[in-house]
């Protein structure tokens, strides 16, 4: 079942389309990548998504089972995250409990669940600061999960990793995709082969391939099928 729909999504600055008539089908309990090189529209697809950007025209539909407003059914990791150094790790993920409506009580419960599910429950009452890339990055996946949404979105979370940092992140979300559906976004088709089960290859705002991950390893030769998106 589809967890979130898009019909004809589109996004233009100054006439143009960064995002471009773009029907997505994302099913529930399970890990989807958005892939594409630089510029393809894969922020913009993903903010359009989380309700942060108006889009120009099309429809997003959240799955009627959940009710309301659908930003709260959503974790966002955005691609630069902005984290506060001189917070712990375990008051950045508490403040964005709060921020997200939970009790105080439900916040600390929820706070304690996530930075030990990232594996952060050591460095908990570290200040940010003190961080390494990869500790950032569980730290913005805990708060991103912390109101524990039916869907985590993720934009390119090990892009900007060392090889060590990019490891952790892509075991973590193997783990992650047992509790959670997941949609991110990586210009690798590697990370999206070892953690996704559908795949979405976008070049100049528009999807150009879609599919199941060994539908489309069957139906096209690799890494031909990427290449395609250069
Ligand atoms: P990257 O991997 O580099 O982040 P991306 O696939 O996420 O790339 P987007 O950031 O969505 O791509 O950008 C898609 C296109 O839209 C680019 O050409 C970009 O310059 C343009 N664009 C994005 N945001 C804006 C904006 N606020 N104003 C004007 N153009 C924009």
């Amino acid at each position: 079942m589809s967890l979130i729909e898009t019909a004809r999504l589109t996004k233009k600055y100054n006439g143009n389309a960064a995002v471009d008539t773009v029907s997505l089908s994302i099913r529930e309990g399970v890990c989807t990548a958005l892939l594409g090189p630089n510029g393809a529209g894969k922020t913009t697809t993903l903010n359009m998504l989380t309700g942060l950007i108006k889009p120009t025209e099309g429809e997003i539909d959240f799955n009627k089972n959940y009710a309301g407003d659908r930003r709260k059914h959503i974790g966002y990791l955005p691609q630069y995250p902005k984290f506060y150094g001189w917070m712990t790790g375990e008051e950045y993920v508490s403040f964005s409990a709060e921020l997200a409506g939970l009790s105080k009580k439900k916040a600390k419960e929820s706070t304690n669940k996530m930075l030990s599910l990232v594996g952060l429950e050591e460095d908990r009452r570290k200040k940010v600061s003190g961080y390494s890339g990869g500790m950032k990055q569980r730290l913005g996946i805990a708060q991103a999960l912390v109101h524990e949404p039916k869907l985590v979105i993720l934009d390119e979370p090990v892009s900007a990793l060392d090889p060590i940092g990019r490891r952790e992140i892509l075991e973590l979300m193997k783990t992650l995709k047992q509790h959670t559906s997941i949609l991110f976004s990586t210009h690798v088709l590697h990370d999206a082969e070892e953690v996704s089960d559908d795949i979405f290859i976008m070049k100049k705002g528009k999807i150009i391939i879609e599919g199941g991950l060994s539908e489309l390893q069957q139906k096209y030769q690799q890494p031909a099928f990427f290449i395609e998106t250069e």
